[in-house]
């Protein structure tokens, strides 16, 4: 199975909730993680999805390209799990490099909130995101579903009534 922006995003939010998406396990309404983004930039930014291009490499969908510009476009509407959201934008830069697109970067905007951020993919991200997609490779390799994160987040997680039914 290639690893996905999406598993890079969750593997910093709830190793659980990976593996549950891995698995195909999905609940009525759709997570916060998942590509909120796309929706707000068709509807906030139409002019600016016009230089944007939808591409795939390695399995792996970027919604919004600029390939003029080398520029990755993500939005949010939560800065929430920002962690998450940054490692998802360096996992699209590396993957423009390991297919020769070097020097790209990512523009992180939260536009509700008024905060955009700038991502570059530096030395210890690559080095960080070789150990990031061997766990993340461990996880979904599992047979067994990870423990209980027991976190705030788990609140406003589409997992929360699955993961908490018996407690
Ligand atoms: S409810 Fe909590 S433990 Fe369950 S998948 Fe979501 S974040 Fe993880």
């Amino acid at each position: 199975m290639p690893i996905t922006a999406t598993h890079v995003n969750l593997y910093h939010v709830c190793h659980r909730e990976l593996w549950l998406h891995a698995n195909e396990v999905r609940m009525e309404h759709t997570s916060d993680t998942v590509s909120e983004g796309k929706l707000i930039h068709e509807t906030a930014y139409p002019q600016r999805a016009e230089r944007y291009r939808e591409i795939v490499l390695d399995g792996v969908k970027i919604d919004f390209y600029d390939p003029k510009a080398k520029v990755v476009h993500e939005i949010k509407k939560s800065n929430k799990a920002e962690a998450a959201h940054l490692a998802q934008i360096k996992y699209y830069l590396y993957i423009l490099e390991q297919n020769g697109i070097e020097g790209a970067t990512g523009i992180l905007e939260y536009p509700t909130l008024r905060i955009t951020e700038t991502v570059t993919l530096t030395p210890t991200d690559r080095s960080e995101m070789v150990k990031w997609l061997t766990n993340i490779t461990v996880i979904l390799n599992s047979l067994t579903c990870p423990p209980l994160l027991h976190a705030p987040i788990c609140k406003r997680c589409s997992y929360y009534d699955f993961c908490y039914v018996g407690e």
